[in-house]
Order: C-alpha cells, then sequence, then structure tokens
C-alpha cells in the first residue's frame, strides 16, 4: 500500500520550501504519491520531475486555482492534466502577472496606512514565483509591525481588511473546462473553510468539479464523513493532502496527511472506488 500527498506548496508560490524538500521530507514519512499544488504555477514540477522519478516518487502535475464562486473564494485543485497543454500555461501566466500588479496594490495601501514595506522586497520574497499575501505578510512581520503572519492576516490583509485588495479568480466553470481539455480532475480544496460551506461545496460539485478534498488538516472528521458520503451519492470522487507551506503557517504539516493509494485509483488511472 501506497500513500499519496497531493496538496503541497513551494517557493513557487507562497510556500517556504523547495521542490526537492518537498519530495524528500514526504518521502521521508513514507509518502511516495505527491502532488506539488503551488497557487497558479507549475515551476516545480518541472524543476523536480525527474528527481521525483529517480527517488521512487511519483509526482503528479496539480495546481490551485483560486475560483470565484458565488462571492466566495473558492478553492480548486487541479491534478493530472497535460503538465504542456498551452492553455493551462497561458492561463496560469495570466493570473501570475494580475498576482503581481495586486501585490504592488496592496503594497500601496499599506504604505498609505503607514507601514513601509516595499514592493522590492515582496517580490524577492515571492522569488519569481505567484505572489500572495503571504509574501506581503511575511514583509509585515520583517519590520516589526506584527509579529506572525497570522496576525497580519488577522488586521490588515484577510479579506475585507484595510489592506486587502481583491485578486483576479476564475469562473469554476471555466476552470474545470480547461483543465478537463488538458485531460486533468478537480477537487474542492479544504471545504470545511469555506463560509456556508454545507451549502457551497455541494453546488461546486454540481458545477462539475470531480471530487473533494476531504483529507486536509483544516478538515474535521465530522465533515470528512459528510463530505465522503456526499461525494459517494454523487458519483463524485475524495482526494486529502496536507497543504502544507512550510514556515509560513502556523505549523508544518507535511507528513500530517497519508492518503491511502486506494481511495485514488479514479485518479491515478487505476478502476475507480471511494473508500
Ligand atoms: P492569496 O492567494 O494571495 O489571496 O493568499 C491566500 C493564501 O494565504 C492562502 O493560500 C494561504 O496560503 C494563506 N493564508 C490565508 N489565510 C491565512 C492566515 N490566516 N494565516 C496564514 N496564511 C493564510
Ligand atoms: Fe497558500
Ligand atoms: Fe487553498
Ligand atoms: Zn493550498
Amino acid at each position: 500500500m501506497r500513500y499519496a500527498d497531493l496538496h503541497t506548496h513551494t517557493y513557487h508560490s507562497d510556500g517556504t520550501r523547495s521542490p526537492r524538500e518537498v519530495i524528500d521530507v514526504a518521502k521521508s514519512h513514507g509518502i511516495t504519491i505527491v502532488s506539488i499544488s503551488d497557487h497558479d504555477n507549475l515551476a516545480a514540477y518541472f524543476e523536480i520531475k525527474s528527481y521525483a522519478d529517480e527517488q521512487g516518487v511519483l509526482l503528479i502535475p496539480g495546481v490551485e486555482l483560486s475560483c470565484a464562486f458565488e462571492g466566495v473564494d473558492v478553492h480548486i485543485l487541479a491534478y493530472a492534466f497535460d503538465p504542456h497543454d498551452e492553455r493551462i500555461d497561458k492561463r496560469l501566466h495570466s493570473f501570475r502577472e494580475a498576482r503581481a500588479r495586486r501585490g504592488v496594490a496592496m503594497v500601496d495601501k499599506l504604505r498609505e496606512l503607514g507601514f513601509m514595506i516595499t514592493t522590492e522586497r515582496v517580490q524577492e520574497l515571492a522569488a519569481g514565483g505567484s505572489v500572495g499575501r503571504p509574501h506581503v505578510a511575511r514583509a509585515l512581520v520583517e519590520r516589526g509591525y506584527v509579529a506572525s503572519v497570522a496576525e497580519a492576516f488577522d488586521r490588515f490583509i484577510g479579506t475585507g481588511k484595510p489592506g486587502y485588495v481583491e485578486k483576479e479568480r476564475f469562473r469554476i466553470k471555466e476552470a474545470v473546462s480547461v483543465i478537463r481539455a488538458a485531460g486533468g480532475v478537480t477537487s474542492v480544496a479544504h471545504p470545511s473553510i469555506y463560509p456556508d460551506h454545507e451549502r457551497i461545496v455541494p453546488m461546486v460539485l454540481d458545477a462539475g468539479v470531480d471530487a473533494v478534498e476531504v483529507y486536509h488538516p483544516e478538515v474535521p472528521a465530522a465533515d470528512r464523513e459528510m463530505y465522503t458520503n456526499l461525494a459517494r451519492f454523487r458519483g463524485k470522487f475524495v482526494t486529502g493532502g496536507s497543504d502544507d507551506h512550510g514556515k509560513v503557517k502556523k505549523s508544518e504539516t507535511l507528513g500530517t496527511v497519508r492518503v491511502p493509494e486506494g481511495i485514488l485509483g479514479w485518479l491515478l488511472g487505476g478502476p475507480p472506488r471511494l473508500s
């Protein structure tokens, strides 16, 4: 029996680990099926695919897409698409450009509020990858304006807070069709965190998303059970992963979620099975 972690981040988006470190740490926890699901960026896959092969780790192309649904920011995980697909590459590229512009707009807003962080530093922290609020948060921490990334979100850059700026998002149906056209599948990330999720998640599935991420540090056991059943009754599937970001979040989670290979047959190409 092999184990999988299908939700990880690297420094190509808002994580702090290198792609190699993700592979090594996952393997040290007995996880040999991995997807690096950076926000709007596939760079880690290309960087580390041959290394993963050498290490006997099956690396599945993945990406996390911010989608707009009924005014809620719903994250859709996409997997096992053709990583060389030009349409995907083009869309991800334009989302990364929008993220960079939004990063500048957030720095401007924060500077007007008296927080003297710089665009240059935020870009440096993003290291050429997808710029995200965690990079802005880290810049605020470095300058001593807040004690932690979490405090930056709570006080200044969380949704609706004074330094927050909206970012461009996919429509769910469009994300589903772009990923499907490239041979891939989709899953609703961390279902429990959305406001009114018990109403939203079924609608997202009905919009064409294939699965729900029921194994996740922020999905309690009761929700895992509820969403596994919900998926089953709709003829859909389940996925799971640690959503590790390295040192950005309160704790490193890589290794804490190990999904048995058996439930991922539908995604890995084997016979479909739910649990
Ligand atoms: P963005 O995509 O730029 O809007 O940033 C959202 C990202 O910030 C998420 O993917 C998480 O990685 C991270 N995030 C969201 N809320 C928090 C929080 N309260 N503390 C730390 N990180 C967070
Ligand atoms: Fe993130
Ligand atoms: Fe997410
Ligand atoms: Zn994530």
